[in-house]
């Protein structure tokens, strides 16, 4: 079949296609151990669910404004107020999407077009390069290294800035790494861009998910105008399939971003928004939850590294934050892309290879799941690697 051109680069998504082969397997009887999407399997806040309950009970079922619903909208604006240093945060400047992915890509159409290059700091999350490529501009890979922990640097990115240069992609905490940019390294790279005129597009959905004593926002940060925070409830509320994300900028891009979503999807889901709004509003519940869910996840850390470690074929970091343990193989003869195969197919375990995060030789695998799994998946693991 003959396709565009606006699809000729598009790849489907690595981490969603794993997860769907892994499903897969399971409904054939395989007893596969899927630590591959990025996925924490726990529910959602019961408060938060009852929120879109209530919603529909009360026939809030018709189109919600494109941009948002306003009490998300002031929500969210409230969340950061209350969770960053920013002490006022308009919720004009804020728009809501069908997850972080929708948010982003609405950014990144308004914001890059042909003849635009945009820095990505490597490993990355897979859907940045595609995304900046649907909007027709060019993704340039800024390499990070392991001994370096995986976070970049303004000589670094000074070295790959062009007079091209249009954006800067930051993940902090980082999928697949957990690197986590601290105040220091963050300030020095959002006032290089402030001085080129680049805009940061900061991915924060695992900022409350960290290990470390802190994991700064650039809203902790004097924010420049060419600023975008984009944050959502997948990760840190448990709540994937709700499909909430939003991004935070100037209100002129808000705008235009909120044109583009009023002709593609007028909006994200209403019910979905309601729970959004009462998993990020009600601020007392909220800290709990996500206070329980970061102990749960530092017990899994902290037991999975333990199994790990006594992989030898494997090197180890601790991650900083997120919710993914990021391995380097030794044995470089075969592609990681082969191990991750030969683990699915001998051992059912699912993970995602380095490959699509630009950085082949690597593992990912996601931690965020039920303790016995993750003890499972760490024992085929042992098996697979100490044969
Ligand atoms: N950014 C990063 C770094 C992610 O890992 C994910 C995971 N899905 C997303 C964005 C997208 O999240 P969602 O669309 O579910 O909000
Ligand atoms: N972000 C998650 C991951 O990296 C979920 C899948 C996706 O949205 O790509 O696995």
């Amino acid at each position: 079949m003959q396709f565009s051109s606006n699809v000729a680069q598009l790849q489907p998504s690595a981490t969603l296609a794993l997860a769907a082969r892994a499903r897969q397997l399971k409904a054939e009887g395989v007893p596969v151990i899927d630590l591959s999407a990025g996925e924490p399997q726990y529910p959602a806040p019961r408060f938060a669910g009852q929120a879109a309950i209530d919603a529909i009970a009360a026939g809030k079922t018709g189109y919600p404004p494109t941009p948002g619903l306003p009490e998300l909208r002031a929500a969210i604006a409230g969340y950061l107020e209350q969770t960053t240093a920013s002490e006022r945060v308009d919720p004009a400047s804020v728009i809501v999407s069908a997850g972080v992915k929708q948010a982003l890509f609405n950014c990144c159409y308004a914001l890059f077009g042909p003849g635009d290059e945009v820095l990505i700091p490597a490993p990355f999350w897979p859907s940045y390069t595609t995304i900046v490529e649907l909007a027709g501009a060019t993704p340039v890979i800024v390499d990070t290294s392991w001994d370096e922990g995986f976070v970049t640097d303004v000589d670094r990115l000074e070295t790959a800035r062009t007079e091209r240069t249009r954006g800067l992609f930051l993940n902090s905490p980082g999928n697949p790494t957990g690197a986590v940019y601290d105040l220091e390294r963050l300030t020095a790279i959002m006032e290089w861009a402030d001085r080129h005129g680049i805009w940061v597009l900061s991915d924060e959905i695992y900022r409350r998910i960290g290990f470390v004593d802190s994991v700064p926002s650039v809203y902790d940060v004097p924010v420049p105008d060419r600023t975008v925070l984009l944050d959502g409830v997948s990760k840190a509320f448990c709540m994937p399939g709700f499909r909430i994300g939003y991004a935070v900028g100037p209100a002129e891009l808000i705008k235009k971003a909120s044109d583009l979503q009023g002709q593609t999807t007028s909006g994200a889901v209403g019910p979905s928004q309601a729970a959004a709004a009462a998993a990020l509003g009600m601020s007392e519940e909220r800290e709990a939850f996500v206070s329980d869910l970061v102990s749960i996840l530092s017990r899994l850390r902290r037991t999975g590294l333990a199994g790990l470690r006594d992989i030898d074929a494997l090197d180890v970091r601790p991650p900083d934050g997120a919710i993914y343990f990021y391995v380097r193989l030794r044995d470089s003869s075969r592609s990681s892309m082969d191990v991750a195969e030969d683990l699915l197919r001998e051992q059912a375990v699912a993970s995602v290879p380095g490959e699509p995060f630009g950085s082949p030789g690597h593992l990912r695998f996601n931690f965020a799941v039920q303790p016995e799994t993750l003890d499972e998946g760490i024992a085929r693991l042992a098996t697979h690697f100490n044969a």
